[in-house]
Parts: C-alpha cells; sequence; structure tokens
C-alpha cells in the first residue's frame, strides 16, 4: 500500500517529506518521488526501489528554500514499478501534479479520449491520467476543475 506525505509549514520541506515517507515504508513500495514548489516551479525528483535511492539523487535538494511539497511511496498497480511510473505524475503543462493512492478503474477510455484531445502522457500509470484530466478541466479555478475530474 502505498504512503502519502503532504507538508505546508515554517520547515524546509524536502527533510520533513523524507522523514514522513521513512515512518511509512514499513507498508511497502517498488518507488518513491517527492515535489516542492521553489520560486513558482515544481521540482520533481523520483526514483525506482529504496527510499535510499530517491536521497542519494537529491543532495542539493535537502536545502532547498521551498516550505510547500508532496511525497510518495508507490506500490504498482498500473504500469511497472520504473522511475517513469513513480509518482508525482504531471500534466502537460508540468504546472500540476498528482499524488494518489488506488486505482482508477476506468483510467484506459479516459487515457484514450484525453490522448485525441492532445494532451501527452509519459508514464503507463493509471495516476497520470487525473492530472490530464485536472488539467482539461482548468479554466481559473482548480478547486472547480478538480470536482469535475473526480
Ligand atoms: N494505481 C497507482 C499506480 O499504479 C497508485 C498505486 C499506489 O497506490 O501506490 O501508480
Amino acid at each position: 500500500m502505498c504512503g502519502i506525505v503532504g507538508y505546508c509549514g515554517p520547515r524546509r520541506v524536502v527533510p520533513v517529506v523524507l522523514e514522513g515517507l521513512k515512518r511509512l515504508e514499513y507498508r511497502g513500495y517498488d518507488s518513491a518521488g517527492i515535489v516542492y514548489l521553489e520560486d513558482g516551479v515544481l521540482i520533481k525528483h523520483r526514483s525506482k526501489g529504496k527510499l535510499s535511492n530517491l536521497e542519494a539523487i537529491i543532495d542539493d535538494a535537502i536545502v532547498a528554500p521551498s516550505h510547500i511539497g508532496l511525497g510518495h511511496t508507490r506500490w504498482a498497480t498500473h504500469g511497472a514499478p520504473t522511475t517513469e511510473n513513480a509518482h508525482p505524475h504531471s500534466d502537460c503543462t508540468g504546472d500540476l501534479v498528482v499524488i494518489h493512492n488506488g486505482i482508477i478503474e476506468n483510467y484506459h477510455s479516459l487515457r484514450e479520449e484525453l490522448k485525441v484531445k492532445g494532451h501527452n502522457f509519459t508514464s503507463d500509470t493509471d495516476t497520470e491520467v487525473l492530472a490530464h484530466l485536472i488539467e482539461e478541466y482548468l479554466d481559473t479555478d482548480l478547486v472547480v476543475a478538480i470536482k469535475k475530474a473526480i
């Protein structure tokens, strides 16, 4: 079962999220990822395998002056346990990211519809469909777009 950690607060986000993910390791996972907001840009790091693999590639990120972010440990259901399939998943713009636990049963038909509309997929996961579906509905109000997508 996957683990999800989100943080928004006064501490630097990356160590907080990593610590949270470590506490959830007992749930089992096959890959991990983290995203944080820095200077208005979402920065994403992902790795297959243990959290230590993720930690090894984000040395500099530990001190990133970001105070908002998300982390995920994945238990693959749709798509192999690869770096490309690790969460977070982005929409076409990269301005919207999604982390998710569970299964989107009708992901295949949604994916095909979104591809026809021009969305570009970079993973084999059901989760990525949600990022593109929110993007499809996004005008000015994110909450409205999420509700429509759900
Ligand atoms: N179904 C999603 C995937 O395969 C989420 C799996 C999970 O809950 O970790 O990426």
